[in-house]
């Protein structure tokens, strides 16, 4: 009989390629999610596959499922800046009790856990690239510490179940990651700045443009994922492509991806915008001898024609 995993969050960008990526590894899904920025869309391909389940539900509610269950991957969170400060309180929930009733899901099936955290838990980083052992830098009143800190709460009662109640538990912390299946408009630099390209409108870098991201294609992240979880490992493991890259010269390289005559304009910088961002990945190549291998010209290419395909 397969193993089964559920996935909250599993209609999502990066939820819906995990549920791909279980079911070709013979794992049956149970994929949970409220659609509040996923959509049915990215997993209609999957529904009439045996080895898959949809249960439309909020998962800050207690969680239902029967039946054996053998990992729970708790993706569901908002997680563009534009949604998160859209559903303040939402992203607060989903990483606090949603967190709390996934872990409960978790223990009682006697799963294993994997949460999704990210490198907003270092916040504006005073280190760099960053560590797992830094503690990090993350304004708690500002307007994303609604994010970063439901993501530090999240991690705290992933440690928690696992120290208290023994639960097999994983963390991931993900860095900037793209690829097809991101929503047009999800306010995230690479879909704005694609989109934007594409149709000729101003590409809008925000602030000076020279804060810095590394951004990750998603099935390089996803291999890594899948690694993690079958590894043994129960402390944070950063992910994500090291390969560093002005938001300025991001937005120059996608406009000549594109071929594009649009301007670049500048626009405010949003509050507590990190101003570096780097993942030292030591430690994923050190535990499951993972790390990334699709550069970001290959990456790109392969987002743009998705994203010329949705126009
Ligand atoms: P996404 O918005 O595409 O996916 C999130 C999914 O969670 C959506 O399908 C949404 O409908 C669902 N969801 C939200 N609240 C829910 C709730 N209360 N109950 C049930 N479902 C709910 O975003 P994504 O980029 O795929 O991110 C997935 C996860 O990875 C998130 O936890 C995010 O914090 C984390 N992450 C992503 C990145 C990235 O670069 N994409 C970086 C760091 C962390
Ligand atoms: N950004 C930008 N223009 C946009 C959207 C984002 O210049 O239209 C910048 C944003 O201020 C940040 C970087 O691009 O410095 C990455 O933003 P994103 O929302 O993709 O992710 P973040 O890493 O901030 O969570």
């Amino acid at each position: 009989m397969n193993k089964v995993a559920v996935i909250t969050g599993g209609a999502g960008f990066l939820g819906s390629h995990l549920c791909e990526k279980m079911i070709e590894n013979n794992i049956d899904v149970v994929c949970i999610d409220n659609f509040s920025t996923g959509s049915l869309k990215n997993i209609e391909h999957l529904i009439g596959n045996d080895s898959f389940k949809f249960i439309k539900h909020d998962v800050t509610n207690f969680i239902h499922v029967p039946g054996n269950v053998d990992y729970v991957l708790h993706f569901a969170s908002p997680a563009s800046p534009i949604d998160y400060l859209e559903m303040p309180i939402q992203t607060l929930k989903v990483g606090s009790l949603g967190t709390h009733k996934a872990l409960g899901l978790a223990l009682k099936k006697n799963a294993r856990f994997l949460l999704a955290s990210t490198s907003e838990v270092y916040g504006d980083p005073e280190i760099h690239p960053q560590t797992e052992g830094y503690w990090g830098n993350v304004n708690p009143v500002g307007p994303r510490g609604v994010y970063d800190e439901a993501k530090r709460f999240a991690e705290a009662m992933t440690m928690a179940y696992h120290r208290y109640h023994g639960v097999e538990t994983r963390i991931v912390r993900i860095f900037n990651t793209y690829g097809p299946r991101m929503r047009l408009n999800d306010g995230r630099a690479l879909p704005a700045f694609v989109s934007q390209a594409i149709e000729g409108k101003p590409i809008t870098v925000f602030g000076d443009g020279l804060q810095t991201r590394s951004f990750c294609f998603v099935s390089d992240l996803v291999e890594g994922i899948f690694r993690l979880l079958m590894s043994d490992e129960p402390n944070p493991v950063n992910m994500g492509n090291p390969v560093e890259i002005t938001i300025k010269e991001f937005a120059e390289e996608v406009k000549k991806a594109i071929n594009s005559k649009s301007d670049i304009i500048y626009k405010e910088l949003p509050i507590d915008d990190p101003k570096v961002r780097k993942p030292d990945i030591t430690r994923a190549k050190e535990i499951i001898n993972w790390e990334p291998k699709v550069d970001r010209a290959e990456g790109l290419k392969i987002t743009i024609d998705y994203f010329l395909n949705e126009l």
